[in-house]
């Protein structure tokens, strides 16, 4: 497989995250999906696009198991 925007065939096989935001809220979706590492573009095949697809249904009504990792700080200057 060659990249489309610059290709190079360096594609890998990489663990990336989606951010999705909801409310005051982040969410961090990892998923494996084929990367460029010469210029970094993303490769999402069907399956991927259909997981990213529930997964956005399931943020919305609210079945997707979540876990708390952190706190956002938010700073005024
Ligand atoms: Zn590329």
């Amino acid at each position: 497989m060659k990249c489309l925007i610059c290709h190079s065939e360096d594609i890998e096989v990489s663990s990336v995250y989606e951010e999705f935001e909801r409310a005051d809220d982040v969410i961090r979706v990892f998923l494996t999906v084929s990367v460029c590492a010469n210029c970094g573009e993303r490769y999402y095949d069907r399956r991927t696009v259909r997981k990213l697809e529930q997964i956005r249904r399931q943020l919305d009504n609210g079945s997707l198991p979540l876990k708390e990792v952190g706190k956002v700080y938010v700073g005024r200057v």
